[in-house]
């Protein structure tokens, strides 16, 4: 009928793509974060250790000084050697850490941009999916055709019917009646308002017609379709005699006729 399944599969895989990068940019953004807090940590504990060996190295000369016993040097320097092993391994770890921020911080700012192309890739997607295309009108003109009639054509299309009439031709050409409002003589401002649509089956052109009902009944100037109890006329639901000459002129066709403003989302 329609290729429905296969977009709303390739929209899904879009969304699942942001999704993805949305989710591995927040992680990248945990790291940095905690990385940068370690790295912190380690930072203040090489600054310790430094003090505390320059300190140490102080209270060297002076032991040196005041002629203190090989026992002391000894033991001066048996701490000395510790705290110059303690900020070397400090040192190290936020050295580590620095490495693991930037290395996170690349990837997070990678995955910022990733985010970024992946929602216009969807924004695009959208735009050539969810919205009318002039292969909708099926080889009819559409140039001059609302925005609402755009709409409601995707719709129909999406909904597996086919247009089989905008407004081509003239009042007296017999493709409808004379005043009809197919016609741009017959509209206000010569724009396009008016489709006919069909379908193999009476299936989408009822539903289309109920769903049209729904979304914009008050905007429609006219709806006549096969399903006899969705027709409209200024926006007012009724409903038609089976055998109605108009009944009869749209069991194989929906028509509909969409007033400005209706919506176009
Ligand atoms: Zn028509």
């Amino acid at each position: 009928m329609t290729d429905e399944p296969r977009k709303l599969k390739g929209m899904a895989k879009l969304k699942a793509k942001v999704k993805e990068a949305l989710h591995r940019y927040s992680a990248f953004g945990k790291i940095v974060e905690v990385a940068g807090k370690r790295e912190k940590g380690f930072a203040i504990r090489a600054n310790l250790a430094e003090k505390q060996l320059d300190e140490l190295r102080a209270r060297r000369k002076q032991l040196i000084e005041h002629e203190a016993t090989q026992r002391q040097l000894d033991d001066n320097e048996q701490l000395i050697w510790l705290a110059n092993h303690r900020l070397k391994k400090m040192t190290e770890k936020r050295l580590f850490w620095t490495k693991r921020r930037v290395w996170a911080r690349e990837r997070h700012h990678h995955w910022g941009l990733v985010i970024k192309h992946r929602k216009d890739r969807l924004r695009r997607w959208i735009q050539q999916h969810e919205t009318f295309q002039s292969y909708m009108a099926n080889g009819n003109p559409y140039e001059k055709l609302t925005p609402e009639a755009k709409y409601g054509i995707y719709l129909d299309f999406r909904g597996g019917n086919y247009v089989t009439s905008t407004y081509e031709g003239y009042p007296g050409d017999g493709v409808h009646s004379p005043g009809s409002y197919h016609y741009l003589e017959n509209q206000p401002d010569g724009k396009a308002r008016c489709w006919d649509a069909g379908a193999g089956t009476l299936s989408p052109m009822n539903k289309a017609q109920i769903r049209e009902a729904g979304r914009a009944g008050p905007f429609l100037i006219e709806m006549f379709g096969p399903e006899n109890t969705f027709e409209y006329k200024n926006g007012v639901r009724f409903t038609l005699a089976e055998g109605d000459p108009l009944e009869t002129m749209h069991d194989n066709h929906k028509h509909t006729c969409i007033r400005d403003g209706a919506p176009t989302k």
